[in-house]
Order: structure tokens, then sequence, then C-alpha cells
């Protein structure tokens, strides 16, 4: 829509610049255009955990009767349970209202106009759309053919203007981990190196132990994934000592909600439960993958998440997400060219794993 002159003058002008933000489309106006309910939608797109969070958590919440009061700003129960988790100490350890907003903080906190942000692509799509409002440049770096990180491009990008490096570990949403000696390469750039461990919880594998060694690591984790918890809202980071002292000037006091910090020290006394439907969540994706194998129209690439990135051989990406949705199956598309033919696919149910690939192979002779 065209912007009147007159309120033209008064937006920044990274704001006029930026694409709108194009949501996924909610999942009701999917439901009535497809004509059916949308319990019935399978949802296959948005790596949420189909399991749903905990009892004990909805038990929380349910009886949780202090709506009235403004919440802790300094988190300090919910910290102390996340550094019982982490073995990270609480004071290095800031919760965000998402791990999204956590990566607000950190441009926020360290870019002046023109500073430089590297992002190996493909990658998640937070790091690069938020960096201009901060007054940020991208540095784009391309992934090798099989999407591991080009070290020697990211070092060559690296400037005296580079202030974070984006890591994401395993990749969103191509799957794979960067290796030990790779984070210590981009570690002594010097530049912050941000390892976005969303999916932390699926892969078991962490760069916590690199922040004993060196002071210009983030972690970033979220409870959005494996805990079931994404409508709440919560991730964490876990910074140097130094740098936790500037995030915590510039994060606004009550970002977390009380409820939220609640379901955060529930989620953790009931860890069992949680990582059992990982563990569930870990078998259905080698079945997953060995289904999505036998096709003859995708190549799926092996994750330590909790989703299956596929290379659409025959046939087009768009057109195999279109038919799946009439099914009633959601999976994650790309407009961007890198990714113009791949599809993103959740690791669901067992249930959701059958109806997907009896989808799949009815299309088959149609694509
Ligand atoms: C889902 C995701 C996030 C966002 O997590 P929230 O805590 O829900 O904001 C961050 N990073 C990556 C790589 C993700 O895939």
């Amino acid at each position: 829509m065209a912007i009147p002159k007159a309120l033209r003058r008064l937006i920044r002008n990274a704001v006029l610049d930026l694409d709108g933000y194009v949501p996924v489309e909610p999942v009701e106006a999917v439901a009535e255009r497809i004509g059916k309910p949308v319990d019935e939608i399978i949802r296959l797109h948005m790596n949420e955990n189909p399991y749903g969070t905990s009892m004990r958590v909805q038990e929380v919440l349910a009886s949780f009767d202090h709506y009235q009061e403004y919440p802790d700003a300094d988190q300090r129960v919910a910290r102390e349970r996340i550094a019982a988790y982490t073995g990270a100490p609480s004071q290095r350890i800031i919760i965000g209202n998402g791990s999204d907003e956590l990566i607000d903080l950190l441009l926020l906190a360290t870019i002046d106009p023109g500073d430089e942000v590297i992002v190996p692509t493909p990658t998640f799509g937070v790091y690069e759309s938020r960096t201009p409002l901060f007054g940020g440049v991208v540095r784009r770096v391309p992934r090798t053919a099989d999407f591991d990180l080009d070290v020697d491009a990211i070092t060559q990008a690296v400037t005296e203007r580079t202030k974070l490096i984006f890591v994401t570990a395993p990749n969103n949403p191509t799957g794979n981990m960067p290796t030990t000696q790779q984070i210590v390469r981009l570690l002594r750039t010097g530049a912050l190196i941000v390892a976005d461990e969303a999916y932390y919880e699926f892969s078991g594998k962490t760069f916590l132990p690199l922040a004993r060694e060196f002071d210009n690591l983030v972690i970033l984790r979220t409870f959005s994934k494996w805990a079931g918890l994404a409508g709440m809202r919560l991730g964490y980071a876990i910074l140097p000592d130094a740098l936790a002292a500037e995030l915590w000037k510039v994060k606004q006091p009550f970002n977390v909600s009380a409820a939220g910090l609640k379901a955060i020290e529930a989620v953790l006394d009931d860890i069992d439960y949680l990582q059992e439907t990982v563990n569930r969540i870990k078998i259905e994706r080698g079945r997953l993958y060995r289904g999505l194998r036998k096709l003859n129209f995708l190549q799926p690439y092996p994750s330590q998440g909790n989703f299956i990135l596929c290379r659409v051989t025959r046939g087009d990406a768009h057109d195999i997400h279109r038919r799946l949705e009439r099914r009633g199956i959601l999976v994650r598309k790309y407009s961007d060219p890198d990714l113009r033919n791949y599809l993103r696919i959740t690791v669901g149910r067992p249930e959701h794993t059958d109806a997907l690939m009896a989808a799949l192979r009815g299309m088959a002779g149609e694509i």
C-alpha cells in the first residue's frame, strides 16, 4: 500500500526499506479454504512438538493465581532452574520472549549504524530480517553444496566492523551440525559467535563447553520446540559475563510474562516426560527419513533437528506443497531462491508420518 507523503516523512528509512513480513498463513484460514476442521489439519510446517507440553505445565498454569502482579524482572527462580539444567551460572542467563527477542537484544546491544553481521545461508530467516532494523548490514556467506559452513569464506568476510556471526546448530532448515573445530576457528576471529541451539535437545550436541575457553560465545536456546511451548514464547541466552550485564541494560524489565516464568519452572520439573517425547520424535525422525528416501521425487537430508529438509528432484516444491495442503497436511515451503525447490517437513507423530507418506505416494504418478 502506498504510504502518504506526510506520514512517510515520519517513518525510519530502515523500516520503509523492509519488505513486509509475510507470516505463514494462519491454519484457520487454510482450514476454511480447503473445507476441513482446524483440528484435522496436520501441522508439519513449524517444527512444533506434536505431543504438546507436559500435563504438569498445564496444571501449574491453570492454578496460577498471581496474574495481578508484575512478573519478576530479574527472572531469578526461572534462571536458577535453567542454570541447573544447563550447568551454566545463572548470572550469565537471560530469558527472552522467545529466542527471537534475544536476537533483537543482541543486535540492539552490539550494532552501531553500518556494523556488519555475518549470516551463513541458507538458514533461519530472522537474523537477516532483523539486522537492518538496528542499522546493521548483513553479509551473507553461502554454505557449501552440502550446506556445510564455509569457514574460509566466513573468516574472509570478517572486517573490523563485524560484530556478530550467527551459526545455527543444528541448522534450520538443513538439519546439519557445525563441528567444534569450525566453531573454534570462528571464535578466533574475535567477533561474537551466536550459536543458535534451538534444536539442542534433538541433537544432544552443544558448544557450551567452549564458553570456558572463549569469552565471545553466545548460546541461544528455546522452549518452543522440544518443550512444546512455542505459544508461550520462551527462550534464553547464555552469555559471557560482561555481555550479560550489557543485555540486562537493554532488556525490557517485564519482557517475560509471569505465566511464562512459571511454565519454565514446571517444564524443568518434568524433564523425564518431555525427554520421552523428544526420544519418540527422534525415533520417528529415522522412520520418516527412511520413508522419504524411498520416494523417487524427494531427496531427504539427514537431520539432527525435529525436521527433515527435502530437495524436490522431480516436480515442483510449491506444487507438492499445494497438493499436500489440499489433503490437510502442512509442510514448509520457501520463496528464497536458494530453497525454492525444497520442502521442510517437521517430524510429527507416527500417524502423521503415515498420512504424509500415503499422500506423497499417492501423488507420485501425477508430478
Ligand atoms: C524456531 C527457531 C527459533 C525461534 O525460537 P523462539 O524461541 O520460538 O523465538 C530460533 N532459532 C531457530 C534456528 C529456530 O528454528
